[in-house]
């Protein structure tokens, strides 16, 4: 009976490991990455985000699919779908919202269902960041403790209590082979964080999330004045700096419009 047993266990380990996306299926690491469009941003004062600056201006929106051997991680929700059937956008208390195309139908267009998403990684709980949340109610949350926990001034939870949640206190490496790491970045929320992806032929990226909202802001070593913890916003930049360092990683900022025409967005795709 033992031996039938072994032999019972032998061959479903053996089945496990052909399954594709199996923590057995070996190395794998990252197949590809896509660069999505999560909405527009129109501001009334652009110097709320860039210090120094007056005056209208305008931030894009972007969200990465990333798709490893483990399963598909999507980074950032995005400004909610729903924008998008507004002619005239939705009013924020920066700006107007504006969804030319849905996080759901450039999903779609990959042959990406939402419940295939296996990890949400959020940068953290802004609106403009999470507004597509709910398309993934089966997802595993990947956030901060402390974005977590940070109480809203409403007193609704910033995240569902029922979806299932990885509260990373600190860096933590999502596949454990170091090629997507959340980097704990806090300041211009309290828990902040960016992504570190490794790309087998593209090389590391590091995604800034709300770390950085501009291009100008990084070069000149400037945080928005109503981040949450100033202080600690210009002591992220230096542990940026040391990320990009270390990974010979490239900085993308999600919210810089002049990054927007250098990216290949979805369906073509990074590896
Ligand atoms: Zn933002």
């Amino acid at each position: 009976m033992k031996a039938l047993r072994l032999l019972a266990g032998a061959i479903l380990a053996l089945v496990a490991s052909l399954q594709p996306g199996s923590a057995q299926s070996g190395k794998g690491g990252i197949e590809r990455m896509y660069v999505l469009y999560c909405g527009d941003i129109a501001l009334n004062d652009m110097g709320r985000f860039s210090p120094g600056f007056s005056g209208p201006g305008a931030l894009s929106s972007t969200c990465y699919l990333i798709k490893h051997a483990q399963g598909l991680l999507l980074w950032d929700a995005g400004l909610p779908d729903a924008i998008a059937s507004m002619p005239e956008g939705r009013k924020s208390n920066a700006g107007v919202w504006h969804v030319k195309r849905t996080l759901a139908s450039q999903l779609a267009e990959l042959g990406v269902k939402p419940a295939d998403i296996r990890y949400l990684a959020l940068s953290h709980s802004h609106g403009d960041h999470v507004g597509n949340v709910d398309l993934f109610p089966q997802a595993t949350l990947l956030v901060q403790k402390a974005e977590y926990e940070w109480p809203d001034p409403l007193g609704v939870p910033r995240f569902k209590p029922d979806m299932k949640v990885v509260k990373a206190e600190g860096d933590h490496d999502v596949f454990g082979d170091g090629s997507v790491v959340l980097i704990s970045t806090p300041g211009h929320s309290p828990g902040h964080q960016c992504l570190l992806v490794k790309l087998p032929k593209t090389g590391a990226l590091l995604f800034s999330g709300d770390a950085v909202h501009t291009k100008v802001n990084w070069d000149n070593k400037r945080a928005p004045i109503q981040n949450f913890n100033h202080a600690q916003s210009i002591a992220t930049l230096d542990r940026m700096a040391a990320v990009l360092k270390e990974h010979n990683a490239q900085l993308w900022i999600g919210h810089e419009p002049s990054e927007v025409p250098l990216r290949k967005y979805a369906p073509a795709s990074y590896e």
